[in-house]
């Protein structure tokens, strides 16, 4: 397997290659069934365990307490964006959103469907390069919720304090740092990510929420949008998206194998201080826009003195085995998500290649 590269792309992305060669070992003849697991039934007993196994490895792996359902749904995050409001919003309350950047004004822009809608903190007028501190958000007296995404991909800023909202349930967006920090039940009502970060491929999305909040959801609307209704059905509704949960199985198998939430952070911890180091050592050459204090772990974004220092940048990193390294369309730069499975020598390796760009252009 040495001819894999480094994959820093922002998701789909890097996922632990045990998990994948695991996949490749029993795909074809499962356990000895004469067929994958993705020809199984939905219902029958291989598959089950599979199902069963997955939840419970988010279960043990996050410390989800006993009074919160664990989801795992079609749709990925975005079909979150529209079922929050659509599940939770309350008539005559208003629906609080803080706005840090372009994945929770993508949530936002469905929260504004409803008549409540209201953003509580934002600061575009920054370029969104910091996070609020906890004590800069204040729910409105009758929130029905208030929503955070704990850390933007595109902007590559992360919560380090998580807001305290009282009795207004708080629900997060952990899309891209799931797993890689414990997450505080104690003040999070809903947990939901899209899975192809941190957790596997794509299409799948996990929701952890607390069982008040589903018995207290709007019934009123379509079933398949209704969190009650996978909470009733143990996620078994229709046919849940089988091979992604599977894969989410493998890779839940891997996080717990390396220390499960507390090794996966000490690994964040060594790749991004790679990365910061050789950004802060450059003495300004490589220009992270972020506030130090909001700094991602998972998602480092970064300029270079000019558009064509960076496009060759990207170019040489390329032919040096390093891909996904663009920032995004809508910011430019560039951007190295390193989610769980990178392994630290990948980090090392791009610091180096820093140093050495910068030595050979400036
Ligand atoms: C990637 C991402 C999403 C979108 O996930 P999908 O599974 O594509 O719907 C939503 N929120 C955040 C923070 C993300 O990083």
């Amino acid at each position: 397997m040495s001819d894999r590269i480094f994959n820093f792309a922002a998701g789909p992305c890097t996922l632990p290659l045990p998990a994948l060669e695991k996949a490749q070992s029993e795909f074809v003849n499962y356990q000895g069934l004469g067929t994958s697991i993705i020809e199984q039934s939905h219902r029958g007993k291989a598959y089950d365990a599979v199902h069963n196994e997955a939840i419970a490895n988010l279960r043990s792996l996050l410390n989800v307490p006993e009074d919160f359902d664990i989801l795992l749904l079609h749709g990925g995050a975005t079909l979150q964006f529209v079922s929050i409001p659509m599940n939770l919003a309350k008539e005559g309350q208003s629906a609080d959103y803080i706005l840090t950047g372009a994945w929770s004004k993508k949530a936002a822009a469905e929260g504004k469907r409803v008549p409540g809608y209201k953003v509580i903190w934002t600061n575009e007028d920054e370029k969104f390069t910091r996070m609020p501190l906890a004590a800069d958000i204040k729910p409105s007296d009758n929130a029905s919720y208030v929503h955070l995404c704990s850390n933007e991909t595109i902007g590559g800023i992360e919560v380090q304090e998580y807001p305290d909202c009282g009795n207004v349930p708080l629900i997060i967006d952990a899309s891209s740092h799931i797993m890689s920090q414990p997450i505080p039940f104690d003040k999070v009502s809903m947990v939901y990510a899209g899975a192809q970060k941190n957790l596997g491929p794509a299409g799948l999305g996990v929701v952890i929420i607390k069982k008040s909040l589903v018995e207290s959801a709007n019934m009123d609307i379509p079933a398949f949008l209704s969190y009650k209704t996978h909470a009733d059905n143990g996620s078994m509704y229709n046919t849940p998206p089988v091979f992604s949960i599977y894969m989410m199985k493998l890779t839940l198998d891997w996080v717990k194998e390396n220390g499960g939430v507390t090794g996966m952070s000490a690994l964040a911890d060594q790749r991004s201080k790679l990365i910061y180091d050789a950004i802060d050592s450059s003495e300004g050459w490589y220009n992270c826009p972020v506030d130090k204090n909001s700094r991602s772990r998972m998602n480092i974004v970064w300029r270079l003195p000019s558009e064509d220092l960076e496009k060759k940048f990207i170019a040489e990193a390329t032919e040096a085995g390093f891909s996904g390294l663009k920032g995004h369309r809508s910011v430019g730069g560039v951007r190295a998500s390193m989610y769980n499975a990178m392994p630290v020598e990948g980090a090392a390796a791009l610091a180096k290649f820093m140093a050495d760009f910068k030595k050979n252009n400036s």
